[in-house]
């Protein structure tokens, strides 16, 4: 079991997150388990338009650096470029935890980060895993404004 963080802010970022959450479930070995709503949020140590997010849960056989890969694979044919740090991105796709796997190479951190303190993680995430976002995880991003979206039914 797996958890995806999912964030688009350049064009149709909407159906960026709708069809990537699609494309999860249809990666090799992989199921898509369960998605939280779609969130609004203004950027967070970024810039540009507010972002779409949302987060899955996921079963997968493959690897962690093999689902990397995959995400990779499916930012690139979202037509994503990084031209520097925090840019705007057609999609984002980052593993939040693989598991209970603590991993630690030059490519691949999980648990993510810096995934505690964004508002725009843990809302989604606890949509799909109350029980990994205490009240006091969420007490701490209470600051940073996130809209769920109305209608988001698929
Ligand atoms: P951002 O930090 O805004 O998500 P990128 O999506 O460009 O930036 O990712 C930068 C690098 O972060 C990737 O090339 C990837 O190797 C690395 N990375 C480290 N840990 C993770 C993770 N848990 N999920 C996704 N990418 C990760
Ligand atoms: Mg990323």
């Amino acid at each position: 079991m797996a958890f995806i963080a999912l964030g688009a802010n350049l064009g149709d970022a909407r159906l960026a997150v709708e069809v990537a959450l699609q494309a999860l479930g249809r990666l090799p070995e992989t199921r898509l388990r369960a998605r939280s709503r779609l969130y609004r949020t203004a950027p967070h140590e970024a810039t540009g338009p507010d972002f779409i997010n949302a987060v899955a849960r996921i079963e997968t056989h493959l690897s962690a650096p093999a689902l990397l890969d995959a995400l990779q694979a499916l930012e690139n044919a979202a037509g994503r470029e990084r031209p520097y740090a925090n840019a705007p991105r057609t999609l984002d796709l980052d593993i939040l935890l693989y598991g209970d796997a603590r991993i630690d190479s030059p490519r691949l951190t999980v648990p993510h980060p810096r995934m505690q303190g964004r508002a725009f993680v843990l809302h989604p995430l606890a949509d799909v895993a109350p029980e990994r976002v205490s009240a006091a995880d969420l007490l701490a991003v209470q600051n940073q404004p996130i809209t769920p979206m109305e209608n988001d039914a698929p």
